[in-house]
Parts: structure tokens; sequence; C-alpha cells
């Protein structure tokens, strides 16, 4: 079973073909991110100009290194929210034209599935599950029973935590996308800055990192008033714990109470060494559960995930009609819970 996955929810143009769920044959994605750079973050005009401009490209690219040609395809999965609005439909209009042209299923696919399924071009899942996702807009902690089914068992009541790594980086006056960047000066500098730790209350696995973002923010503003010399490798360094403190305690919390075999991390702050570290370290020394984190080039956005996610659709029979759109706001357990014959 060939599926091609299309993704273009935000600033990345992305065409892949995976064969039976879990092989990746072809991953192309073309990057917009020095075009929205100079402005600080996404632009959403920009996004959508630049995937018109790619989406033909990267298509024909995800065909010629696969070397298959459409007539391979079983399905064409294709993101269908959430994100920015104008950038999704160049996705789904490129899937709608192809699906329609040579006739072949049309799968909508959200977008956290997407990256929840990325693990499963590592591993195969074992149920219960727990995945934390951990992206530029979202931050969760999902219990999957089975394949498609998804329950939030909590959620970040303001920022996402690749939001508060973005912001600080901007604080920190370091190009976007600021995580990486933040990333690596953390391991050069030591957490000297005791910052707070959002824990909320006792029994809740909701997530808050604005707080933590207006501390560092107000760290920075009092130490330059003060000519403090600041080492901006100790900044990152404390913020980053801060944030590994709280996402690794809470999902091993919430592993132990819903005695899960699996936990998978997701998302573009997956790729986090000092997140990878804790996390190793606490579930390994403390559980028997298997943990999961997707290859590097897999954790920021792809179509690749977006074909995983899509091959189990397809099996479980999920078909989108022709009138798809673009869901700009698609949660994640409504679509969990559509019907298999939305057409
Ligand atoms: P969403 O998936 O919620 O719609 P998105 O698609 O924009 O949002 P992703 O592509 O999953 O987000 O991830 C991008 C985010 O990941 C950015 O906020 C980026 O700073 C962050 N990120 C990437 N690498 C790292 C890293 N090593 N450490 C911390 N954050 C990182
Ligand atoms: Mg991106
Ligand atoms: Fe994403």
């Amino acid at each position: 079973e060939y599926i091609l996955g299309i993704e273009t929810s935000c600033d990345e143009t992305a065409a892949a073909i995976i064969k039976d769920g879990t092989k990746i044959v072809s991953n192309v994605v073309a990057s917009q991110i020095e075009s929205h750079q100079r402005f600080g973050g996404v632009v959403p005009e920009i996004a959508s100009r630049h995937h018109v401009e790619q989406i033909t490209l990267v298509l024909e690219e995800a065909f010629v290194k696969a070397d298959l040609t459409i007539d391979d395809i079983d399905a064409i999965a294709v993101t269908e929210g959430p994100g920015l609005v104008g950038a999704l439909l160049v996705g789904v209009n490129a899937a709608k034209g192809l699906a329609y042209a040579h006739q072949k299923p049309l799968i909508g696919v959200h977008h956290i599935a997407g990256h929840i399924y990325a693990n499963r071009l590592e591993k195969e899942f074992a149920f219960p599950l727990l995945a934390l996702v951990v992206s530029g807009g979202h931050t969760e902690l999902i219990l999957m029973r089975g394949h498609g089914e998804f329950e939030i068992i909590g959620e970040t009541r303001d920022d996402a935590a690749g939001e508060a790594y973005d912001k600080v980086a901007r604080t920190l006056e370091l190009p976007y996308p600021g995580g990486p960047k933040i990333d690596t000066l953390a391991h050069q500098g030591e957490e000297t800055i005791d910052f707070p730790r959002a824990w909320l209350e006792d029994d809740s696995f909701d997530f808050s990192f604005s707080g933590l973002k207006s501390a560092v923010i107000n760290t920075l503003h009092n130490g330059k008033q003060k000519g403090l010399s600041l080492k901006q490798e100790d900044v990152a360094a404390s913020f980053q714990a801060s944030v590994v403190d709280v996402l690794t305690e809470k999902t091993y919390r919430a592993a132990k109470q819903f005695d899960v075999k699996q936990v998978i991390v997701a998302g573009g702050v997956a790729a986090n060494k000092g997140l990878r570290y804790a996390m190793e370290q606490k579930f390994k020394s403390e559980t028997s559960m298997e943990l999961l984190f997707p290859p590097l080039s897999l954790c920021t956005d792809n179509a690749a995930m977006i074909a995983a996610a899509g091959s189990i659709a397809y099996q479980q029979g999920h078909r989108a009609s022709w009138d798809l759109n673009a869901n700009p706001g698609l949660g994640l357990e409504r679509y969990a819970k559509r019907s298999t014959s939305e057409s």
C-alpha cells in the first residue's frame, strides 16, 4: 500500500510517499524559514504564496525520488487542519485536484495526529500509549487506547512550549525559529537562575508557559537596567531546565496514572536535546515503559507523518468527500470521532 502525504499547514511545503504505513519511500520538505526570518515569525500571506510556488515542484520531486507514479498510489492524505487557512488551502486543493483527476481516495488528516504518527515510522505502537505533543502551536498530553483514538488529558492554558522557546529566543535577539538555538546555548551554560515551574493543581495534566516566559523577559530587562551581565547561555539553560522539568514530570505522572505501555514524544520540541535526555533518564530508571522519539528530521513539519496517520485512517475506512475544506481550528477529539463515511 502506497500513501501520498501532503502537508502545508504552516511554513513547510511537504510531500512524501510511504509504504505499508511505516516505510518512507520519499520525503520532500521545502522550508520557508529564510523568507520569514526577517519578520521574526511566520507571515501568513508570505506562507500561502510560497506554498503555491512550491507545491507542484515538491510533489514532482516526491514521485521522482520514490521512482513511482500517481498510478502506484492507493490514497492521498492531506493535512486539513489545524493551521493557517491560506496555507492549508494550497495542500487541500492540490490533494483534491490529484485525487479527483486520478480517482484516488482522499483522506483528511489532523496535523497533530500526523506529529504523533511520525513515531510509527520508527516503531509499531503499543496501546495504551501516552503522547506528549510539544510543537510550535500545541502542548498536549494525549492518551491513545487504539489507532486513531485520541483523548486529550492535558493541554497548555496559554503558550505552547515551542512558542515559549521562540518568544524567549526573540528576547535574546536570536533569529526565528529560536528553539534549536536556545537548545544549543543551554548546553553551553548553567542553571544559575531559578525560574518558576508551573505545576498548576496537584491532579492537573495541564501546562502553562506564559509565566515562565514573562519571568525570563523580566529577568533580562532587570538585568539590563541594573547593568548585570547575565550570560545568554545561563538564561537559556535556566529556561530550558524549567520547561524540561515540567514536561518530564507531568508526562511521567500521567504515564503512571494511566499505566501505559508506551510513551511517545512528538512535535518540533521533541528535537530538544535537553528534553530527550531528561525523559530518557526518568523513564529508563523508574519505569519499564517504552519511550519513543521520532528521528530529528521527523520532529518538525513533514508529509511522511501525514501519510503515516493517513495510512491508518485509510485502513479504518475514512474517506473525505470532494468538498473537503481547510479546517484551521480543527480539534483532535472531534477529528477522532468523525464517522468513517464523511463523504
Ligand atoms: P503545530 O504543529 O502546533 O501546528 P508547528 O507546526 O509550527 O506548530 P512544529 O513544526 O512541530 O510546529 O515545531 C516547530 C517548533 O519547534 C518551533 O517553535 C521551534 O522553535 C521548536 N523547536 C524545533 N527544534 C527545537 C529544539 N531543539 N528545542 C526546542 N524547540 C525546538
Ligand atoms: Mg514550521
Ligand atoms: Fe507542526
